[in-house]
């Protein structure tokens, strides 16, 4: 598709960041293209529309700016999965290994129930530990995951915990 490669050349590579020898790969510039941006959102919206998902699950922070978009064009509800102590009410949690120590996700109980078709939004699978949490916090209420969808894979990195 060559929207992909026209949303390819929005993404900018910030070497050094947050720290040496990370080569980060920022959205950010995607979000100020409007028709990257617009492309990005119709790509996933194509793939994801007849697959009947009832609940995107966007992770903090990127998942936010794509996962929204997508939930409203399909018609599912959307559910953020938070960093600790962000969310009011009652949460469960996963933990999930970082390359020092260890983080989690947090999801507010009852928003995903069981039976719902969900779709895991981020901007990026590095080694897919933290999609791995956020597949096992969905599974555990009961929710089916059909599928993960990120803006970038980095494909060097492919280590993960389970099939994704
Ligand atoms: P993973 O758990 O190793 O797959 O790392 C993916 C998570 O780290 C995602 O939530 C990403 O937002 C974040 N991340 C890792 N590297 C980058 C990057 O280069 N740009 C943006 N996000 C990144």
């Amino acid at each position: 598709d060559p929207r992909i490669n026209g949303i390819k050349t929005k993404i900018r590579v910030v070497p050094d960041f947050p720290k040496k020898g990370i080569m980060f790969q920022d959205i950010t510039t995607v979000l100020l293209d409007p028709k990257a941006f617009k492309d990005t959102i119709d790509l996933f919206v194509e793939r994801y529309r007849d697959k009947n998902i009832s609940v995107v699950a966007g992770i903090e922070a990127r998942g936010f700016l794509f996962g929204p978009p997508i939930a409203l064009a399909i018609g599912a509800k959307f559910v953020p999965l938070r960093k600790p102590k962000k969310l009011p009410g009652e949460t469960i949690f996963e933990e999930y290994e970082l390359e020092y120590g260890n983080d989690r996700l947090e999801m507010h109980v009852g928003a995903v129930e069981a039976g719902d078709r969900a779709l895991v939004v981020d901007d990026l699978i590095a080694t897919g530990g933290t999609l791995c949490a956020a597949i096992n916090l969905l599974e555990r209420v009961g929710a089916e995951v059909v599928e993960c969808a990120c803006v970038i894979e980095l494909p060097e990195l492919k280590v993960c915990c389970r099939e994704i």
